[in-house]
């Protein structure tokens, strides 16, 4: 167009008008783009630091986890699964479920040809219906996309499917880079992310190494608050941090271990009678054809003798830690009374001990647009964050397979008053059947009255 006019006048003119062209160009561009780059969704962050005890928020170390704590939703603690243990509780966290449906029974679990696996695609995949809610995020549609950060199981495929991003565990990238990394994900040009589900490895490993009152601790303690800091502000340097529903916790507690009272599995069983998986406090015993009667003597009679464990044949497990119900539980349970531990381990303190243990009970907090402020409640169950989440997301529960253990009733109210009426038109009968069909009338009654 511009090679036909001559005159200066012209040239001019349609310099001008390429220059306005091209600003409305960037205009609608940039616009674009600026859209495109956070979800429509509700957007949810759970950021989680291994070990983290709740009391651990009272030493003084953590003043931005103090404020979150006292502005949004505080707890007590967080009620988790037994064993108190890593990959369980991660696992129970992502799938709404036990141990007695996901079959992540430890670190380490027996399968069903009786080998100990360790961290595997096998260990979590116990249950081909088993669906994260990173997977259920995915799995809902219209333009919903997960990304997870080294959480537990998380660079598997779960019923073929596999979260828009996903970063393996690994220790040695800095924990601002993987903030960094996330922030790219929540704001990606064509898929950005409405869910996160975030890993931090301390303060579990220095509470291991050096003890829950150590020096080393206290430091990881500021590091946990100064990195929460950082991702406040990164939340608010791309405009997030009003749409944002955050979410911090822990998957356990930790306990120093009494040494005195070490067990010494050697001393009670001969090594020939029994296959062993787990970690102390909690193993998991397959015992040897013909020998298993000695075996159980004997782990009865020091039982009695040291009053330091308890040992459970299968129909013996207490049903409250509903560990029971797959293939994978074998014929005995050795669990270690706190704080003594056996001696498969060398650590300073521990975790993994009955989930009635208020030294194993985890954190939470919760603050954002969709969460009550200033709320205090005296616990939630950790299984129930699943719930939650699928609620506040509006995700397609009708795709489970698998109903999984995770309820609305109790964690409901963290929500704002009138969260329900606002969601209720998203939702289909269907869609929540699996979280609200028994408590549904109480729900109604419950946010009829909560203020
Ligand atoms: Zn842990």
């Amino acid at each position: 167009m511009s090679a036909k006019l001559t005159c200066s006048f012209g040239r001019t003119l349609t310099l001008k008008m390429t220059i306005v062209f091209s600003w409305v160009v960037w205009l609608l561009v940039g616009y674009q783009q600026h859209v495109d780059a956070i979800s429509k969704h509700p957007i949810v962050c759970v950021l989680a630091f291994d070990g983290f005890r709740p009391d651990y928020i009272l030493r003084g170390q953590t003043p931005t986890l103090e404020r979150l704590s006292r502005e949004g939703v505080h707890t007590q603690f967080l009620k988790n699964v037994f064993p108190t243990k890593t990959f369980v509780n991660f696992f129970s966290m992502a799938t709404g479920m036990y141990a007695h449906k996901h079959g992540v029974l430890g670190n380490t679990a027996f399968n069903k040809d009786g080998q100990c696996i360790g961290y595997s695609y096998e260990l979590f995949h116990y249950n081909s219906s088993i669906t994260p809610i990173w997977t259920l995020n995915e799995l809902s549609g219209e333009g919903r996309h997960s990304g997870v950060m080294m959480w537990a199981g998380e660079q598997y495929e779960y019923r073929n499917v596999t979260p828009t991003f996903s970063q393996e565990y690994n220790e040695t990238m800095p924990w601002n880079d993987r903030i960094d990394m996330t922030m790219e994900w929540l704001t990606h040009k064509s898929t950005p992310i409405n869910l996160l589900y975030m890993y931090f490895e301390q303060p579990d490993s220095d509470s291991h190494k050096y003890g829950v009152n150590s020096k080393n601790v206290t430091k990881q303690l500021k590091r946990v608050d100064v990195t929460i800091e950082y991702f406040l502000r990164q939340l608010s340097k791309h405009d997030l941090m009003e749409k944002t529903n955050l979410i911090i916790l822990s998957d356990h507690g930790m306990v120093d271990i009494d040494y005195d009272k070490m067990i010494d599995l050697r001393k009670i069983l001969d090594p020939g009678s029994y296959t062993m998986c787990g970690g102390s406090p909690v193993l998991q015993l397959q015992l040897t054809q013909g020998l298993e009667e000695e075996a159980y003597r004997n782990l009865t009679n020091a039982r009695d003798q040291l009053k330091t464990f308890e040992v459970y044949k299968k129909n013996e497990i207490p049903k409250r830690w509903n560990y029971m119900g797959t293939n994978r539980v074998t014929d005995l349970l050795l669990v270690a009374k706190l704080p003594y531990a056996f001696n498969d381990e060398n650590v300073k303190a521990d975790h993994g001990y009955d989930n009635a243990e208020p030294d194993m009970h985890a954190y939470f907090t919760a603050i954002g647009p969709l969460f009550k402020e200033k709320f205090s409640i005296k616990h939630l169950q950790n299984i129930d964050i699943y719930a939650l989440v699928a609620y506040i997301m509006q995700m397609d529960t009708a795709k489970l397979v698998m109903k999984p253990d995770a309820s609305l009733a109790h964690i409901i109210t963290i929500l704002k008053s009138g969260a329900w009426e606002n969601f209720q038109n998203h939702h289909t009968q269907n869609n929540l059947k699996y979280f609200v069909s028994k408590h549904r009338r109480r729900i109604h009654k419950r946010e009829a009255t909560v203020g």
